[in-house]
This record gives C-alpha cells, structure tokens and sequence, in this order.
C-alpha cells in the first residue's frame, strides 16, 4: 500500500487510515478501472459504500456512452441515490482510484457526501487538493472528509500504462 497522505486542508476532518472495508473497495474500484480500459476508457473506477457494504461499483465509460459526465464517480453517485431512494448521500463512502475532477467533486458536495477515498493524484486537474480544493472550500455549503493515497501506486500505474500503450 502506497504512503497516506490526509487532505491538506486542516480544517476538513479527516481520518488517518483506510478501513479494511476501503481497502476492499479500492481493490474493486482498480478492477473497474481495468475493466474501463478494456473498452477504451481512461482506466478510473469507483465503488460506493454505505453501511459497509458495497451498493455501487462503476468504471470511467465517458469513451462508451460519448457522455462527457459519465466519469466513474458520477456513475457511483447517480446508482447509490438510487438504490437508497435519496440524493443525500451523508453517509455514503466513495472510493476511486483517481483524485476527482472538479464536475466529479462538486457533485460530491451537492450530494453532501459523507467521505472520499481515492487513490492516484491528478495533478493537472485534481480538485481535491491538487489545483482545486473542492471539497474543503468553507464557502461551499459542505465539506467532504477525505482520505488520499490509497494504493497510490497500483492506481497510477494503470493510467500510466494505459497511455503508454496509448502512445505507442
Ligand atoms: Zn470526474
């Protein structure tokens, strides 16, 4: 497992470790992410969990529906309202494998999102602590715990690859 780094806003609570349960969850979330890429989708997955238990897995399918919003996270967060009957989503934990762009983050806080846990950094586009701070804005109406760096490595290296093979 990859060095926990907390959300580097201090105000935000933040919980130092992954539970077994997120750990789990990451582990499903790669595998939808390697299931994205297997259909041409940048490889980013996302798994939902509430009381435990897992009530939404997605991968990336932006590439497979031609649907700019269709990122792993907003699919996780549209199928957990759903099967719990309501968008606020206060005690719902994502999982993904890469840091959130800023559409994703801020339907996290529209959703009032109970916590976050994601893997890799995105630095060119991250909004969770990378170029924006999305869900630690005190001039939002919410904020998201987070907890970052989970299986970093395994998680960037998935993206890396796929634009490797991109390339070549
Ligand atoms: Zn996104």
């Amino acid at each position: 497992m990859g060095k926990l780094t907390v959300g580097s806003n201090p105000t935000a609570s933040a919980t130092m470790d992954a539970s077994a349960i997120e750990l789990n969850a990451m582990t499903q979330a790669l595998d939808a992410a390697r299931q994205a890429a297997s259909w041409g989708d940048v490889p980013v997955g996302a798994v939902a969990l509430y009381g435990g238990e897992v009530i939404a897995v997605a991968g990336n399918e932006r590439e497979r529906r031609q649907d700019p919003s269709a990122h792993a996270e907003l699919l996780v967060l549209r199928d957990a309202a759903a099967k719990l009957g309501t968008w606020r989503l206060n005690d719902v934990t994502v999982v993904v494998t890469l840091e959130p762009c800023t559409m994703c983050a801020g339907a996290m806080v529209n959703a009032r999102l109970g916590r976050l846990v994601y893997g890799a950094t995105d630095l060119k586009a991250g909004a969770v602590g990378s170029r924006y701070n999305v869900l630690s804005d005190p001039r939002l109406n919410h904020e998201v715990e987070t907890l970052i760096g989970v299986q970093a490595e395994a998680c960037g290296a998935l993206l890396k690859d796929f634009f490797a093979t991109k390339r070549s």
